[in-house]
C-alpha cells in the first residue's frame, strides 16, 4: 500500500478529502482552526512534490447550498496556512469545478464548495417537510442511484485519491469512502492526519504493553456502554468516572443526593460490574466525590462519599481518595485511553480530578507508557492544563474514535486498505 511518503505527487493531481469542518462566529471567523492545521503537513507533501490538491470537506450540516456553510469564509486561513494563493470552486461539480480542476498546475490548489451541500454526499434524500412515506422512499431510491454519479464526478477530476479526514472516517459517504473505488490500490492512500490516528489507535487497541488501563469519563454511561463492553476484553484496568459513577452508586443502593443519574441504566451498571469480574478485569469506580449545592462553579461545596450524598447536594467531581487511586492506577500502567472528564472539569472549582488523571498520565508517559487522549472534552481538558504536547497522542477524532475503540470497521479506513 503507498503512504505519503512512498508516493511522488509530482505531476499528478490529487483529490484530498480532509475535515475542514471548524467552527465560526456569527461573522464567519474562524474560533479554532485545529482542524486545517492538522491537514496541512499532508497538502504541503503533496505540493512540493510538485502535485495539485483539490481539497475537498464539507462544512456543518446544510439542508443544501446557503452561505453560512460555505467554505469560502474559511478559504483565506487555508491561504495562509498552506502559504500558497489557494483557488475557489465555488460548486464542488460542474463546469467550474472541473474547468478549475483541469487547469490546476504543479503546486496550485483548488478548494470545493461545501460537498455536504449536496445530498449526494452522504447519500440521505432530503425529502419536503410534508413529504409522504412514498415520496420519501422515492427520494430514498433516486439520492442512491445520483450518488453514483456525483461520486465519479469527484473522482474524475483525479489522478489519486488522498483520505486524510479522520473526523469523517466512521462515514460511509460518497468523497470519505465511495470514491475511493475509482482509484486501484496504487492511487490511494491515508494522510498524515488519518495514518497518525490509525497508528495510535492500533498501538493502543492491538499492539498493547501491559497493563493497559482505560479512563472513561463524561456524563453518562448510556453513551459509553459499546466502548465499555469492547474494552473490557482488552484492558486490565478500567476507571469509570464522571457523571456514570452516580448510576453505578444508586445501583448498590448509595444515595447519591441530586447527583446525576440514569434511572433505567441500573441493570446495565450491575451487568457490567459482573462483567469486569468475570473477565478478570480491575473496575476502578470512584469512592468519594466533590459536592456542590448546586450545578454552578460558585456553588457551595463539600466532600462526601459518593453512597453519602446528602439531598440537595450534588457531585461534581471525584474527591482525594479517589484521586490517589486512579493515580496509583495510572502511573503504573504501559498504556493508557483517556475518554471524557472524571468531573465537570468545565467549572475551575471542579476541574481537580480530571488534572490528577491528567498528570498521572503525563507522569506515566514519560515513564515510558503509550497515552492516548482522545472523544471531545478529554482533548479540551489536556488542552485546558496545557499538557497536550505531554501525552503520547492526542485524537482529533469524535465519533470516528469511538467507534475504532468500540471494534468497528471504519468505512473510510477500509475503502483504502480493504479493512
Ligand atoms: P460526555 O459528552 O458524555 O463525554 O460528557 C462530558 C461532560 O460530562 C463534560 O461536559 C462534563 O462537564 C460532564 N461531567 C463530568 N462529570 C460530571 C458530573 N459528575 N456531573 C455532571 N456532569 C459531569
Amino acid at each position: 500500500m503507498q503512504t505519503m511518503d512512498t508516493f511522488n505527487f509530482a505531476g499528478k493531481k490529487a483529490f484530498v478529502r480532509v475535515d475542514f469542518n471548524v467552527p465560526l462566529d456569527e461573522n464567519f471567523n474562524i474560533t479554532d482552526d485545529t482542524r486545517i492545521r492538522a491537514a496541512i503537513p499532508t497538502l504541503k507533501k503533496i505540493l512540493k512534490d510538485g502535485g495539485s490538491a483539490i481539497i475537498g470537506s464539507h462544512l456543518g450540516r446544510p439542508k443544501g447550498p446557503t452561505d453560512k456553510f460555505s467554505l469560502k469564509h474559511i478559504l483565506p486561513r487555508v491561504s495562509e496556512l498552506l502559504g500558497v494563493d489557494v483557488q475557489f470552486a465555488n460548486d464542488c461539480v460542474g463546469g467550474e469545478a472541473e474547468a478549475k480542476a483541469a487547469a490546476l498546475r504543479p503546486g496550485e490548489a483548488l478548494l470545493l464548495e461545501n460537498l455536504r451541500f449536496y445530498a449526494e454526499e452522504e447519500g440521505k434524500p432530503r425529502p419536503a417537510a410534508d413529504a409522504t412515506e412514498e415520496e420519501i422512499a422515492k427520494a430514498k431510491k433516486e439520492v442512491k442511484e445520483s450518488q453514483k454519479a456525483f461520486t465519479k464526478k469527484l473522482a474524475s477530476y483525479a489522478d489519486v485519491y488522498v483520505n486524510d479526514a479522520f473526523g469523517t472516517a466512521h462515514r460511509a459517504h460518497a468523497s470519505t469512502a465511495l470514491i475511493a473505488d475509482h482509484f486501484d490500490t496504487d492511487h490511494k492512500l491515508f494522510g498524515y492526519l488519518l495514518q497518525n490516528e490509525i497508528t495510535a489507535v492500533e498501538k493502543v487497541m492491538n499492539e498493547t504493553q501491559r497493563p493497559f488501563t482505560a479512563i472513561m469519563g463524561g456524563s453518562k454511561v448510556s453513551t459509553k456502554i459499546e466502548i465499555i463492553q469492547n474494552l473490557l476484553d482488552k484492558v486490565d484496568n478500567l476507571i469509570l468516572a464522571g457523571g456514570m459513577t452516580y448510576t453505578f452508586a444508586k445501583a448498590f443502593g448509595g444515595k447519591i443526593g441530586d447527583s446525576i443519574v440514569e434511572d433505567d441504566k441500573l441493570d446495565l451498571a450491575k451487568e457490567l460490574v459482573e462483567l469486569a469480574k468475570q473477565k478478570g478485569v480491575n473496575l476502578v469506580l470512584a469512592t468519594d466525590a466533590k459536592i456542590a449545592d448546586s450545578f454552578s462553579n460558585d456553588a457551595k461545596t463539600d466532600f462526601a462519599s459518593v453512597n453519602e450524598i446528602p439531598d440537595g447536594w450534588e457531585g461534581l467531581d471525584i474527591g482525594p481518595d479517589s484521586e490517589k487511586a486512579f493515580a496509583d492506577v495510572i502511573k503504573n500502567s504501559k498504556t493508557i485511553l483517556w475518554n471524557g472528564p472524571v468531573g465537570v472539569f468545565e467549572f475551575d472549582n471542579f476541574d481537580k480530578g480530571s488534572r490528577a488523571v491528567s498528570d498521572a498520565i503525563v507522569a506515566a508517559t514519560k515513564k515510558g507508557a503509550f497515552s492516548l487522549v482522545g472523544g471531545g472534552d478529554s482533548v479540551a481538558c489536556v488542552n485546558k492544563f496545557g499538557q497536550a504536547d505531554e501525552v503520547s497522542y492526542v485524537s482529533t477524532g469524535g465519533g470516528a474514535l469511538l467507534e475504532m475503540i468500540e471494534g468497528k470497521v471504519l468505512p473510510g479506513i477500509k475503502a483504502i486498505r480493504g479493512y
